[in-house]
């Protein structure tokens, strides 16, 4: 899609006139540059490193409506989640796919069994699909063999959905482009345009920097959108916008899937805070997240995991799985990401909304927050804000696919196994086949320890704008995660294949191999072994503090409230099924 040249060419056809330019190549601008251009638009996306560099190659890939928020009673966000995910589910298999949860239950757990059934429940009701199950301790543990026995009373399994995060991103970007859209990688706009005089003067346009040629230029546009996610308030703040973005971190450790072996994802209560995590597989691999922190690094270098986090993340492992005698030693890599989120001042950061926002200042608008799971919703919900800018747009619909129905086939004398040909349908969608008849010989065989093949990195080298090492390696195929050292020991299969297709000199090569090894060591391994806190104490502690808080409420008491709770939930979760089906119709 993305063969040489491709930068240059856009970069030198930029001086047309725009209908639309978003800032941010994340999922946020993603939605938005594919809808736009559906809703016929000229549309131009920029983004200032690699797409997906931001939050939303960091997140925990979940697709999913989020427990929680029915727990805040947002009846209204889950509804949308799950909708989504059903949707998504059925536009994008092999991109997005089912991924069973468990939730266990052990004796004096709060909340426990009822309430749990009652939100799962209401969760169900909502996605219209009937998932959960529970299972008696005997039958619990033959799910998830190594969890934690003692005072197992159960526990529930219930469907949601995982993706990969980078490669969603980079799907909805190449299908916008293949519709007509625009997208530059490492191109920032370090400034606004503005039309008229202060304090009435309107944003017409961006100036742009392209960080690889080093050129600049003023480009104008109709509407300008910012989808910079954590970053936002660095644009509002040419048009005078007041800070409002509370960047939040949340970091995860990758263990190898034989030393945390789990079939389905885990979700308990962290024992020290009570806040949800999840432990769960992913491209073979076990990853276990996430921690909710202010972040007080600079938020233009990369987020790394801080010795806190490994061992609340530890605690979280030991207390599921203390059978398994997890060491730091067992940790392949880590990753961090900072949530994009309005603050409002509270002292518990998990506390702060995760709703999307969307303003509009002096001619900027600017949509941030969210999640991954509902980008679609929140790109109509920006480009509906626009309209005024842009009358002509045409109706937005949510009813329209998101994701490009794949019609392609792969051709069948390759030995691609069913599953192979799910994964590469559904991450490369009308490319896949390129992909395969690109494959030099002996490509179409799985990198050792990976669900990735040869063929993808030459794919990826050759048509998906890698511009640094770092993007091939971390977000096209996520090799730096998933391999030790992030891959340190292919490095020289990896420069036979794509060092030619990426037409990079020696010196280029050797000198992206170097930034790629230093980047992965300072910010996607353990931090300082001396500086990581022991996470026995501190889950001993609060074992203790459990003990002594353990809430006095009668048994029946829980029950009447989660039957309260469900009563009511389940009268709104009619209503608002009842209007999904209206809309349908
Ligand atoms: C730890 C963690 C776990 C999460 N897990 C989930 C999950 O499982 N499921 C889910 O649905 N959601 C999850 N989320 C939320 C989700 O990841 C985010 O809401 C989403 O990725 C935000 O996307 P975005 O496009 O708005 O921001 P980003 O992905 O951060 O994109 C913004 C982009 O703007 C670029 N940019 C900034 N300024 C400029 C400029 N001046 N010029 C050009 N480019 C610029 C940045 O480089 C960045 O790439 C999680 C978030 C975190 C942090």
């Amino acid at each position: 899609m993305w063969e040489k040249g491709w930068r240059e060419s856009i970069w030198e056809g930029l001086g047309e006139p725009w209908d639309l330019i978003v800032v941010g190549g994340g999922i946020t601008g993603a939605g938005v540059l594919r809808e736009a251009t559906r809703a016929g638009l000229h549309c131009l996306l920029v983004e200032r490193r690699d797409f997906g560099w931001g939050t939303s190659s960091r997140s925990s890939k979940l697709v999913h409506g989020g427990l929680r928020y029915l727990k805040e009673g947002k009846l209204g966000l889950t509804w949308a989640s799950v909708h989504e995910r059903e949707r998504l589910l059925e536009e994008g298999p092999g991109l997005i796919d089912p991924l069973g949860f468990l939730l266990a239950t052990y004796k004096g757990d709060h909340p426990g069994r009822w309430t749990y059934s009652a939100g799962l429940t209401v969760y169900d009701l909502l996605a219209l699909h009937w998932s959960h199950r529970h299972y008696s301790a005997q039958d619990f543990q033959l799910l998830a063999p190594h969890l934690a026995q003692d005072g197992l009373e159960g526990g529930f399994r219930y469907g949601d959905a995982q993706t990969d995060d980078a490669r969603l991103v980079l799907r909805v970007i190449l299908e916008a482009v293949a519709a007509g859209g625009a997208a530059l990688n490492y191109v920032e706009a370090d400034g606004l345009l503005l039309d008229g005089t202060k304090p009435d003067a309107q944003v017409c346009g961006v100036r742009l920097h392209d960080l690889v040629g080093d050129g600049k230029r003023e480009v104008r546009a109709r509407a300008v959108l910012s989808a910079t996610g954590a970053w936002a308030d660095e644009l509002r703040g040419k048009v005078g916008g007041t800070p409002a973005i509370r960047p939040l971190r949340g970091s995860h450790l990758i263990f190898p899937g034989w030393r945390l072996p789990v079939a389905q994802a885990i979700s308990f209560l962290h024992p020290v805070d009570r806040r949800p995590v999840f432990i769960f597989p992913w491209e073979g691999i076990t990853l276990v997240g996430t921690t909710d922190v202010d972040h007080d690094q600079p938020l233009d270098a990369e987020p790394t995991i801080q010795p806190e986090e490994v061992a609340y993340l530890m605690t979280a492992v030991e207390a599921q799985f203390p059978s398994l005698g997890l060491t730091l030693d067992d940790v392949i890599s880590t990753f961090a990401g900072v949530r994009p989120v309005v603050g409002s001042g509270k002292a518990d950061p998990s506390k702060e909304s995760r709703d999307h926002v969307v303003w509009e200042e002096g001619g900027l608008l600017t949509v941030t927050g969210g999640k991954l799971t509902t980008f679609r919703l929140i790109a109509l919900d920006a480009l509906n804000a626009l309209r005024h800018r842009l009358p002509d747009l045409q109706p937005l619909s949510e009813q329209v696919a998101v994701l490009d129905r794949v019609e392609c086939e792969l051709p069948e004398s390759e030995g691609i196994s069913g599953a192979e040909r799910r994964r590469l349908l559904g991450r490369y969608s009308a490319s896949a086949p390129s992909l395969v008849r690109a494959a030099g010989p002996g490509e179409m065989t799985q990198v050792p320890g990976t669900p990735y093949l040869w063929a993808e990195l030459r794919w990826a080298a050759r048509a998906e704008g890698v511009v640094h090492l770092d993007d091939l390696l971390l977000r096209r195929v996520r090799l730096g995660h998933l391999l030790p050292e992030g891959g340190k020991a292919i490095l020289p299969r990896i420069r036979a294949i794509c060092q030619p297709e990426l037409g990079w000199d020696d010196a280029r090569w050797q000198q992206e191999e170097s930034a790629y090894l230093a980047l992965w060591r300072d910010h996607y391994s353990l931090p300082d072994r001396d500086a990581i806190p022991g996470w026995k104490p501190l889950l001993e502690e609060a074992r203790a503090r459990q003990l002594q808080e353990a809430p006095s409420r009668p048994e029946r008491a829980t029950r009447v409230g989660a039957g309260a709770v469900l009563l009511a939930v389940l009268a709104i979760a009619i209503v608002l099924a009842w209007r999904r089906r209206r809309h349908h119709t």
